[in-house]
């Protein structure tokens, strides 16, 4: 058995196309949406996907002002800056790039960005009301996971849902947006003992550990869905995920890297970022 693709691109086609045409109404009544990417790293990986963003802003419609405070950024310098976002009216999304200086955590810092522009849920607060199943902003990467399931026609009511990986970037927000669509869903870790026995449960497996080939075809029920949110760059420039390519001999659907979570993540900052500009002031 070899699995069917499931590719991120489509979707995020058809988000990218709706973010652009309520972009186009907010610019008409003079509220172009502008999101702001606060980086402080000289890191080249982070680079590409601070540029990528902000292509896919400009051809949304949406402006973005990268916001580099250079590798030497203390945390209060970035606490700072998040703080004058966060009051600027002009401004409706804010993200802060990782990684961060030495000292700095995400974590901390951005506990600064208000959570009406925490377009990557990356505020404490947005994964509190997250998990009490309140409206917030979902980290883009785990909204990502269950869009692209969605999209894809996979049944998640009901399902054993199991995430390998409990970082609050995509983890363990990945798995209650899996909770709240009625999943059971186990979270294994680096100190799941016999991760094989626990992922061979799953009928939908979600990858985010960022260790390449980490999931092996020994890891995958016959039949089961895995959605693979690693990105580990390889010596010669690519990308590959935590899943091994043999995994698909079991797997029923996969989803590729690059091409899968990737661009779907994107189109979702963008997204958000337009219902950022919606609901502020006018
Ligand atoms: P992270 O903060 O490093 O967290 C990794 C998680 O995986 C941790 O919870 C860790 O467990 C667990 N883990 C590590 N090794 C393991 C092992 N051998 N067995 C089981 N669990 C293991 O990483 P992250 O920020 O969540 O990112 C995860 C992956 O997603 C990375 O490859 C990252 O590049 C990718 N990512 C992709 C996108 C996208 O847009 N496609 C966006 C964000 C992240 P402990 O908690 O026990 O340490």
């Amino acid at each position: 058995m070899s699995a069917a693709v499931m590719s991120g691109k489509e979707v995020a086609a058809a988000l990218r196309a709706g973010a652009a045409e309520r972009a186009a109404k907010l610019a008409g009544d003079g509220r172009r949406p502008r999101l702001a990417v606060v980086v402080a790293t000289a890191d080249e990986s982070s680079a590409w996907y601070v540029r990528s963003i902000a292509g896919a802003a400009g051809k949304a419609g949406i402006d973005c002002d990268v916001v580099d405070l250079g590798p030497g950024a203390s945390p209060g310098d970035i606490r700072r800056s998040l703080e004058g976002l966060s009051a600027d009216d002009g401004v409706h999304g804010i993200i802060l790039q990782t990684p961060l200086p030495r000292g700095a955590t995400l974590e901390d810092l951005s506990s600064a960005i208000v959570p009406g522009k925490d377009v990557d849920g990356a505020n404490p607060l947005s994964l509190g009301r997250l998990a009490a199943g309140l409206p917030a902003f979902a980290p883009a990467t785990a909204e990502a996971v269950v869009t692209l399931l969605e999209h894809h026609g996979v049944e998640i009511a009901g399902r054993h849902a199991v995430v390998v990986g409990r970082s609050t970037v995509v983890g363990k927000p990945a798995a209650h947006l899996l909770l709240d669509r009625n999943a059971t869903v186990t979270v294994a870790h680096s100190r799941t003992a016999d991760l094989a026995a626990v992922t061979r449960q799953a009928d939908i497996l979600v990858a985010a550990a960022g260790r390449p080939g980490l999931v092996t075809a020994a890891h995958v029920r016959p039949g089961a869905v895995v959605v693979d949110v690693g990105t580990n760059p390889t010596d010669d420039g690519g990308l590959v995920g935590d899943v091994d390519p043999a995994a698909a001999e079991h797997a029923a659907a996969l989803t590729p890297v690059p091409g899968g979570v990737g661009p779907v993540t994107t189109a979702l900052l963008l997204r958000h970022t337009v219902q950022a500009a919606e609901a502020a002031r006018p």
